[in-house]
């Protein structure tokens, strides 16, 4: 019998299964699909490195991954400077306004609005000292409708990004960032004084080698004598018993605990006697799909140091040139550049997969000659897209002995680092539990 079935070997499932095993217990990693890193890979087409999904890591300087690779790793990722993020906005490409001097030199929108949008930050600080949950009160019900057609435009793009949603379903707590917004001060003026004066994206990273170096790393940093991995086996049963039983597609496991990574919308198709209060809270956790257009380029025509928000593209586009970072991620002399997109809900893939190309050619029409390799990838960033009506899961779920862990029990931050803000929260509740010591 094992100490621990973790189910599913994405990132999440990983950074467990690593600490687990390092905490000394005895791990089995259930994998349904043939690949082990989840949405956290990268694989060869025609030559090019791609990843799933174009990434960024954040908060790697001070932040969770830091704290579980400090912790646990014993081979590290190479990491190198994300670079600038750079706004496209009405033909004109400009310095994403991290701070006051960045709004004030922002003249892709209109300075009267700039000002409002700046007085807005300082009503917030206030709004969030008076206790009003800015999780539930939208960037649109903030700012209203006096804002010229560019800024309307900016805020539903930055939306969408961050939540697969308009700005009228995005909470005002996703801008702000949990860790400014909890920020250990309790006076608004420290508070604002971290969001208008922040630095920009300077622990924002790309892992030297691809997103796979980071699966990688992981993979190597675990201790083989007490850990297994089995891909191909899908849990289809979780029982809980004196001790619990997992069953697969294959075969079927005894252990003390699981800890199950997957869509914790799933959990009832697996585990009997939640509560029908617990189920229909997992129903109202929803996702947003997202569309993934890398290609490969006959020459460099992504020169900046950093990615690219595209505002005026339809639909609004993200371009990390990945190349830049690490140029053997494309055959010599070409440039390998993902380009992200979200989806709207019950959408035709191929309509929107032309809408995207056509969306790239119509930004920067020399690219149309220069393709080399094109590939599509549609994939799912977060098990549950923070909007308005948004409701998280726990780590702990009503089962003794059952825990959650991944992007759907985390609102802090985003992808990576919320899925490794969740593995530390995990640990801490085992400790509490008694699992851990
Ligand atoms: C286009 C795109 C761009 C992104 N950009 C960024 C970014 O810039 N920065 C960032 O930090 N993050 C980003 N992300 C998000 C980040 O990659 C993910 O949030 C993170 O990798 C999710 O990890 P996870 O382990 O929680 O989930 P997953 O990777 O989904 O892993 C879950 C695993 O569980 C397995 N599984 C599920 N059910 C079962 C079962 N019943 N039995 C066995 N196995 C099961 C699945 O097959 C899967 O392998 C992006 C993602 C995408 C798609």
């Amino acid at each position: 019998m094992k100490d621990v079935i973790v189910v599913g070997a994405g990132i999440s499932g990983l950074l467990s299964a690593l600490a687990l095993a390092k905490e000394g217990k005895r791990v089995l990693v259930l994998e349904k699909t043939e690949h082990i890193g989840g949405v956290c890979r990268s694989y060869n087409v025609d030559g090019y490195q791609v990843d799933t999904g174009p990434h960024v890591i954040t908060r790697t300087e001070h932040g969770p991954l830091k704290e579980l690779m400090d912790r646990y790793f014993d081979v590290v990722p190479n990491f190198v400077p994300h670079g600038g993020y750079y706004v496209r906005l009405n033909n004109r490409i400009k310095p994403f306004p991290w701070n006051l001097q960045g709004w004030f030199n922002f003249d892709l929108i209109p300075q009267i609005d700039r000002l409002y949008l700046i007085k807005t930050l300082f009503s917030i600080s206030y709004i969030s000292n008076s206790g009003e949950d800015l999780s539930k009160k939208s960037v649109g019900d903030l700012v209203g409708n006096g804002l010229s057609n560019s800024t309307m435009t900016f805020l539903n793009c930055m939306s969408y990004f961050m939540t697969g949603a308009s700005m009228n379903e995005t909470p005002v707590a996703r801008f702000l960032d949990a860790e400014h917004y909890k920020s250990q001060s309790k006076n608004p003026l420290d508070k604002l004084y971290n969001i208008l004066m922040k630095e920009g994206a300077i622990d924002q990273v790309y892992p030297k080698g691809g997103l796979q170096s980071l699966t990688t790393a992981i993979l190597s940093s675990l201790p083989g004598n007490r850990i297994e991995i089995k891909t191909n086996e899908g849990v289809v049963k979780i029982t809980d018993n004196k001790s619990k039983r997992v069953e697969t597609d294959k075969d079927e496991y005894k252990c003390k605990t699981v800890v199950y990574s997957g869509f914790a919308s799933d959990l009832p198709k697996l585990v009997d006697g939640l509560s029908n209060g617990y189920r229909k809270s997992l129903e109202k956790l929803h996702k947003a799909d997202a569309l993934t257009l890398w290609l490969g380029l006959n020459k460099r025509i992504f020169t900046r140091d950093g990615s690219e928000i595209w505002a005026d593209s339809d639909p609004y586009a993200w371009a990390v040139p990945v190349s830049n970072y690490d140029s053997s991620l494309a055959p010599e002399g070409k440039q390998l550049v993902g380009f992200a997109f979200r989806l709207p809900k019950n959408c035709d893939i191929n309509k929107e997969k032309k809408r995207a190309m056509q969306a790239i050619f119509d930004i920067l029409p020399e690219i149309e000659d220069n393709i080399d390799m094109t590939h599509y990838q549609v994939l799912i960033p977060e098990k549950a897209a923070w909007t308005i009506d948004t409701v998280f899961a726990d780590v702990k779920t009503p089962i003794d002995g059952i825990y959650l862990v991944g992007t759907d029990t985390e609102r802090r931050s985003m992808g990576i680092t919320r899925a490794s803000y969740s593995v530390l929260n995990l640990i801490s509740i085992l400790k509490k539990d008694g699992v851990l010591r």
